[in-house]
């Protein structure tokens, strides 16, 4: 197949594939080796600009071995990552890939097809179709929500995408009714709390940023948003004469993963037929345990929903799994019919054509390595895997709980928590109550870069109700009980340090 001409051209055949075979050998050793990554400072430790530094200013002209560039990997990327594999990284939320996913990963890769639509790879949209079905089975959705019962799933790329085209689909499901010259008077809600993707959505859906509502949250109320008041916001909406569209409601919010409460909120949102989003990018993945669907109580009045499996379900980036309950909502604002894209199975109208589901055209073939994490580990296996992870939480909870110079700041619904030098603790108690929230919050912003710096662990932070906090969130799949212990230790030496100066 040309194969002569490219060997001239490439130096090494593309294809080649016993080369492919010693090669990609190489790359595994390398990538099974990486299961020592507790070697490395969790937090990468270079200075912005390191890296040009050490690069050739141009690409090389001539083919370099592939041992070569492992060398440089090792030398020169690995400084410059920050260990989400490492069983001391606590930070943001898990990225918690697991070797099914990753073999998944690479068989999808190695077919490297395009599936926008049916007829492009029929596997890859059919096998969508299945594992989003199981997985929905897995949390107990509604019926409603599945192929079997009209509605559907699809594997996206992220959540901020997914946010965009429920949104997009419900402008356009309300603006069919009331007229396009009206977009200016849609309103859409959140709290304080909801993650940003929603404010992008709203901007990029053309939504009034003057319409953007950002319900206030408290402490009190744990950051939950309050039914209440979001009835009050579109009641004073509505006799502002704007038009209640869409609310984000939150399972396990980015700051301090509080659960907004679905069955009140529904309550309120059925009333002015707003379309409700239930965003469950980390804590989804809890609900599959029968012990944690509690909090998905409710979502049987929600049009859409979607959860991370590339955050605490073992599946590598990027893999947002979304549930609709009408398809056809979705597909008249997203899809296109280009000629060169026709074809009978699409005319016949059987199949499903997920380039009408999402923003690209082109796609990945993503429901591979769902569909081998859920085989290779079983149901049963995969809740106890989430358990653990949120036993080892509550170990370092307990911990922290156990040293009167912390506050733990929220209830800890999952494997996420988090906590701050107690501005009640006897370390503040010359101060008045404003220097004490306020010295109390300085100090763990201290603590948190202290911890970072040293390498051993890595953590991130929030802000929440004026307090600065620490966020620790538990789910790196190598992660065991002995190395929450181990933070444990590095934050008290570290406050130890920084109250001895
Ligand atoms: C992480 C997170 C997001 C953003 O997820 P992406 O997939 O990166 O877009 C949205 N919402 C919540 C609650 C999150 O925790």
């Amino acid at each position: 197949m040309g194969s002569l001409h490219f060997e001239h051209e490439f130096g090494n055949k593309p294809l080649d594939s016993e080369e492919f075979r010693r090669q990609g050998h190489l790359i595994i050793d390398f990538i099974a080796d990486y299961k020592n990554v507790e070697k490395y400072p969790v937090r990468s430790q270079v200075e912005p600009g390191y890296l040009r530094k050490r690069l050739p200013e141009s690409a090389p002209y001539n083919p370099e071995p592939i041992e070569t560039i492992l060398q440089d990997v090792e030398q020169h990327i690995v400084p410059g990552i920050t260990h989400w594999q490492s069983p001391n990284y606590f930070a943001y939320f898990p990225s918690s890939g697991i070797t099914a996913a990753f073999l998944g990963e690479m068989l999808s890769t190695g077919f490297n097809v395009v599936g926008f639509n049916w007829v492009s790879s029929p596997a890859a949209t059919e096998l969508e179709n299945i594992v989003t079905d199981w997985l929905g089975e897995m949390l107990n959705l509604p019926k409603s929500f599945l192929f079997s019962g009209n509605g559907g799933g699809v594997l996206q790329g992220t959540t901020c995408e997914a946010i965009l085209c429920t949104l997009t689909a419900a402008r356009d499901q309300t603006l069919r009714k009331i007229g396009r010259e009206n977009i200016g008077m849609l309103v859409v809600y959140g709290s304080d709390q909801t993650h940003s993707a929603l404010q992008k959505a709203a901007h990029i859906a053309g939504i009034n940023p003057k319409n953007f509502r950002a319900i206030k949250t408290s402490k009190s109320s744990a950051f939950c948003l309050s039914a209440e008041a979001l009835q009050a916001t579109i009641k004073s909406d509505i006799e502002d004469g704007l038009i209640p569209l869409f609310l984000c409601a939150t399972i396990g919010t980015t700051g301090i993963a509080a659960v907004d409460p679905l069955q009140p909120l529904c309550e309120v949102t059925r009333r002015y037929g707003i379309w409700v989003h239930i965003d469950a990018a980390y804590a989804g993945s809890a609900c599959i345990c029968p012990e944690f669907r509690h909090f998905l109580d409710g979502i049987e009045n929600a049009d859409s929903f979607s959860f991370n499996a590339h955050k605490w379900f073992f599946t590598n980036l990027d893999c947002c799994c979304l549930w609709v309950k009408n398809p056809s909502a979705l597909n008249q604002s997203l899809s296109t019919n280009p000629e060169y894209l026709r074809n009978k199975a699409s005319d016949s109208r059987k199949v499903v054509d997920y380039k009408d589901w999402q923003i690209t055209l082109s796609r990945r073939f993503r429901a591979l390595k769902l569909w081998l994490v859920l085989r290779s580990h079983g149901v049963g296996n995969l809740r106890n895997f989430l358990r653990s992870h949120m036993k080892i939480a509550k170990h370092f909870e307990d911990l922290v709980r156990s040293d009167k110079r912390f506050e733990v700041v929220a209830p800890r619904n999952f494997s996420m928590f988090c906590f701050k030098v107690s501005p009640s603790s006897a370390l503040f108690k010359h101060e008045n109550d404003d220097e004490k929230d306020e010295k109390s919050n300085e100090m763990t912003k201290t603590l948190l870069e202290k911890i970072n710096t040293s390498g051993k662990v890595c953590m991130s932070h929030a802000i929440v109700g004026e307090m600065y906090v620490i966020r620790f969130a538990v789910g790196a799949s190598l992660t065991e009980e002995k190395h929450v212990v181990g933070a444990w230790k590095v934050v008290q030496q570290n406050l130890d340090s920084i109250l001895s100066h």
